[in-house]
């Protein structure tokens, strides 16, 4: 539990305190404040990400995600929900480029087995197998 450093990217933060800390299998949460955001939304149809970006300071109403292993490295998955002066929120998968101004986070660590993502064809997104397969 801590805070992520100001000026600094808020995605590869992450990333590198899961790799820093050998986390391989856990659970994320957050809030603060970003400077500008990156956000990826997911065409189903194309199969690839669309990005907006907000040049704008921007409230983290909410943060969640988890971590996994990709390609046998720590992973970290998260969704952002942001709101602006005026209250209102845009949300999204969290992208590199996204700037902090303040973050507290919690990255509960799990013991057991980690998850791998693998190549989805249906989806062509890198998931993980279905429970119980
Ligand atoms: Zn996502």
């Amino acid at each position: 539990m801590g805070r992520l450093p100001h000026g600094s990217d808020l995605l590869e933060s992450l990333n590198q305190i899961c790799r820093e800390q050998g986390i391989r299998l856990g659970r994320i949460e957050g809030l603060g404040a970003v400077k500008r955001a990156r956000l990826g939304f997911y065409d189903q149809e194309r199969k690839s990400y669309d990005f907006l970006e907000f040049d704008q300071p921007l409230e983290i109403t909410q943060l969640t995600g988890n971590v996994s292993l990709k390609e046998g490295q720590p992973f970290v998955h998260v969704h952002v929900t942001l709101a602006d002066h005026a209250g209102h929120a845009f949300g999204g998968h969290l992208a590199s480029g996204t700037e902090i101004f303040a973050a507290e986070v919690i990255i509960q660590a799990f013991d057991g087995e980690p998850l791998q993502r693998g190549w989805d064809d249906v989806t062509g997104l890198p998931l993980w197998s279905p429970s119980g397969t």
